[in-house]
C-alpha cells in the first residue's frame, strides 16, 4: 500500500492509513479496518488504547498532519487543518499491520461520524498514537460506558484473565445494537437499552452502578460515557465508596450539544 512513512516526534507518532474494508457490526456501529506501511509489529498499538484520528477536509484526499514544534503539535492553517477526534483501537493484527476502529454512527453533524458513514476502501485517515495504560491489574472490575466506550470495554474484557470478576454495563439504543463478545473473565456484560431516549440523556448506567455491591479493596472501576453522565457516576462512586484515584478511571468521551473541539476548549478554560 502506498502511504507516506511515519512522522515521528518524541511523544506523538503520526500514521497515514488507508481503509482496507468496513462492516456494520450493528445498525449504528461501523467497524473500519485500516492499514499503512508502518503498522506491522507496531508496539504503540494495543486494542483498547485511544488514538487521535485526523480527518481530511472535503477538498483533500489525505489529511495534513500537525507539525511538531518543541515537542508540541502545531495545527495547519484552518483551510488545511483536519478535524481531530478521539477513538479506540478495537483490534490490531501485528502481522498484517491492520487495525480496526469501531465508529458509532450518530449522524452527519460530527466530521468523524460523517466520515465513517461514507467510508470506502482506499480512503485516507491519519492517526496519532502514544502509549498509555488504560486500566490497572486487580481482582474485581466494574466497567461501565455508553456505546462510544464499547470498543474499549470489549478490548479490556478480552484482555482480562479468567480469574477476573466483576460487572460490565453498556448502554446502547436498543437490542439491535448488542454485539456478541467472547472472553474468559467472569464478568457478565449487561446491555442497558435506552429504548427511544436520546444518547447522553439516560440514567441507566448510574442506576446500574448504584444497584451493585462494590468491594472495599482490590477493585478497579472504569467509566466512560457522555460528560454529565460520567461526572454523576464518578461523584457517586467517590462519595459512597471512597475510591482513590488509582482505583477509578472516569473519563467523559463526549459532551451532549458540543463538538469535541468546543468541549476540549471549554475544559481547558475551566482548568
Ligand atoms: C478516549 C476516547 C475514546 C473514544 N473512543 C471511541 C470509539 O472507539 N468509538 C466511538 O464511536 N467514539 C469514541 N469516542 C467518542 C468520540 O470521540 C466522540 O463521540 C466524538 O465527539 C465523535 O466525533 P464526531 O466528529 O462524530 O462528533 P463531534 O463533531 O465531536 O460532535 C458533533 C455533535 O454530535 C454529538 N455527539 C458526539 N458523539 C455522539 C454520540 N456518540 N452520540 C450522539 N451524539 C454525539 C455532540 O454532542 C455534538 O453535538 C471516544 C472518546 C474518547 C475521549
Amino acid at each position: 500500500m502506498n502511504t507516506t512513512p511515519i512522522k515521528s516526534a518524541s511523544s506523538i507518532n503520526f500514521f497515514l492509513l488507508q481503509v482496507v474494508r468496513y462492516e456494520d457490526i450493528t445498525p449504528h456501529m461501523r467497524r473500519v479496518t485500516l492499514n499503512g506501511n508502518n503498522t506491522t509489529n507496531q508496539e504503540l498499538f494495543t486494542p483498547g488504547m485511544h488514538i487521535k484520528v485526523f480527518i481530511p477536509q472535503a477538498h483533500q484526499e489525505q489529511p495534513v498532519f500537525p507539525r511538531m514544534e518543541k515537542g508540541r503539535p502545531v495545527m495547519p492553517e484552518p483551510d488545511e487543518a483536519p478535524a481531530v477526534r478521539t477513538y479506540t483501537i478495537r483490534h490490531y493484527d501485528a502481522t498484517t499491520g491492520e487495525l480496526s476502529i469501531d465508529f458509532v454512527l450518530h449522524g452527519d453533524e460530527g466530521p468523524a461520524s460523517a466520515w465513517a458513514s461514507r467510508v470506502e476502501a482506499g480512503k485516507y485517515l491519519g492517526i496519532a498514537a502514544r502509549t498509555v495504560k488504560v486500566f490497572a491489574d486487580t481482582d474485581w472490575y466494574l466497567l461501565a460506558g455508553d456505546q462510544t466506550a464499547l470498543p474499549a470495554i470489549s478490548a479490556i474484557l478480552e484482555s482480562l484473565p479468567a480469574s477476573a470478576r466483576g460487572f460490565a454495563f453498556v448502554e446502547i439504543p436498543d437490542a439491535s445494537e448488542e454485539q456478541p463478545l467472547t472472553y474468559a473473565a467472569q464478568i457478565p456484560l449487561k446491555w442497558l437499552h435506552r429504548n427511544g431516549a436520546a444518547a447522553g440523556t439516560s440514567d441507566l448506567l448510574r442506576q446500574a452502578v448504584e444497584a451493585i455491591s462494590i468491594p472495599s479493596e482490590n477493585r478497579y472501576i472504569w467509566i466512560a460515557a457522555e460528560s454529565t453522565k460520567t461526572k454523576e457516576i464518578r461523584d457517586y462512586l467517590k462519595q459512597e465508596h471512597y475510591l482513590q484515584n488509582n482505583e477509578l478511571y472516569a473519563i467523559a468521551y463526549w459532551k451532549l450539544g458540543m463538538n469535541e473541539d468546543a468541549y476540549h476548549n471549554a475544559r481547558h478554560q475551566e482548568s
